[in-house]
């Protein structure tokens, strides 16, 4: 019934604080027949028992989630005015044995501390103090033979410094909780950092080696037990440290940031790309045989000649791909090899070139390429080409 951790709590400390209230119906009932109660037994009962029903209440609608609909779905500051309330009646039907119910009041200030704020604290007090005085008073004017006003005096100012040493504990509590829920917050916010850095390229966002291999690792198990299977594309830009040499180093790392969504776009959701070190990527399709990556790869091609920035308009850009697929049970490393292979002769075979497992597949592209980075020598520079 209870929703979250959260309403557990709540209802822990309320009924917590039922419990006390319960307790004080036996020992009314000892005062009252002790001669202590200055009303009839009857008013008496009738009065700890209205207190502690409604004190239930308040525990019935935290396990029903009626809280819920409040602001302050703890309900603290019911809980706290209402027992107030409830104390300071049963203080007037008191007599000699009145000053306990000052315990009361402080038992209710230290529950506050789970909760509320300095504001809170200070107006639960003042009211605490008005009870008090008010009580005060009508004993003195229904009851004046039940009060020494000099002894009242004394007892008030005593109560009212310990109140405020109370307020004061309690707000600090509230407020030391307050900041360590908000480094507890912080923290998890920078646990989660952590594990996306520990996951991710900083640079890209795509999958960094690590992530990568254990992907990988996934796959093959998979792979291992059943009819599936992955393949697997090794790409490298091509002639990249000509694009560094010539534009800048920043401006490589636009190209790489572009390369990367480029993949994104181009990968279903169960596919995998990862950045595995300055300009190569691995990606990792699912289910997928030869021809439908080859033509993953080609489509990436297509698109990466069309891509060009403003820094460097003229500028068309190559990558080259050994693709291979999983063969079980062979490990990660023989895979990731044997792709790099494929990718080392598609480099040797003049690059912008997609290689697949079986050398009669090489698949030189042929995109019209009137200007590559082949020919980097021959496009202009970039300050050329702001002149
Ligand atoms: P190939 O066609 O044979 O692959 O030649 P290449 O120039 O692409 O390859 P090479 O390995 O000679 O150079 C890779 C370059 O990538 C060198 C390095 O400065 C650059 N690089 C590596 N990491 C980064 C990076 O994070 N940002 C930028 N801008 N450049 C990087
Ligand atoms: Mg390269
Ligand atoms: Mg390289």
């Amino acid at each position: 019934m209870l929703q979250s951790q959260k309403q557990a709590l709540r209802f822990r400390r309320a009924l917590l604080s039922n419990i006390v209230l319960l307790m004080c119906i036996p020992i009314c009932t000892l005062a009252a027949f002790l001669g202590y109660a200055s009303v009839p037994k009857s008013t008496l009962y009738i009065l700890v028992s209205m207190l502690w029903f409604g004190h239930l209440l308040l525990v019935a609608m935290i396990v029903f989630n009626w809280n819920l609909r409040f602001k302050d779905a703890s309900l603290t500051m019911t809980q706290m005015l209402w027992t107030i309330t409830g104390i300071s009646v049963l203080m007037y039907m008191l007599n000699d044995i009145r000053i306990l119910t000052l315990m009361g009041y402080l038992l209710v200030m230290a529950f506050g501390s789970f909760r509320l704020s300095m504001k809170g604290f200070n107006a639960v007090a003042l009211y605490t103090v008005g009870c008090y005085l008010t009580v005060v008073y009508l004993i003195h004017s229904h009851r004046p033979e039940d009060i020494s006003l000099a002894q009242e005096f004394f007892t008030l100012i005593g109560f009212v410094l310990v109140m405020a040493g109370f307020t004061y504990m309690g707000a600090e509590t509230s407020h030391l909780r307050k900041v360590l829920s908000e480094r507890h917050r912080e923290l998890k916010g920078a646990m989660s950092r952590i594990e996306d850095l520990a996951v991710t390229d900083e640079l890209t966002g795509l999958y960094n080696r690590r992530n990568l291999l254990k992907i990988l690792s996934q796959q093959r198990a998979l792979a291992n037990r059943s009819r599936y299977g992955f393949v697997v594309c090794y790409l490298d830009l091509d002639h990249f440290k000509k694009v560094n040499d010539n534009y800048g180093h920043p401006f490589g790392d636009k190209v790489l940031k572009a390369f990367s969504n480029l993949i994104n776009e181009n990968l279903r959701e169960v596919d995998v790309g990862a950045r595995i070190g300055g300009e190569e990527f691995v990606l990792i399709l699912a289910d997928t045989q030869l021809d439908a990556a080859q033509k993953v790869c080609q489509r990436m091609s297509e698109n990466w000649f069309m891509t060009s920035f403003p820094d460097a308009p003229n500028l068309k850009f190559t990558f080259s791909a050994g693709i291979t697929e999983y063969r079980s049970p062979e490990s990660i490393d023989h895979i990731l090899e044997r792709a790099d292979g494929l990718l080392y002769d598609a480099k040797n075979n003049g690059r912008n070139c997609i290689v697949l497992e079986q050398k009669d597949l090489q698949v030189p592209l042929d995109l019209s390429i009137n200007e590559t980075l082949d020919s980097l020598s021959a496009i202009p520079s970039k300050a050329e080409l702001e002149t």
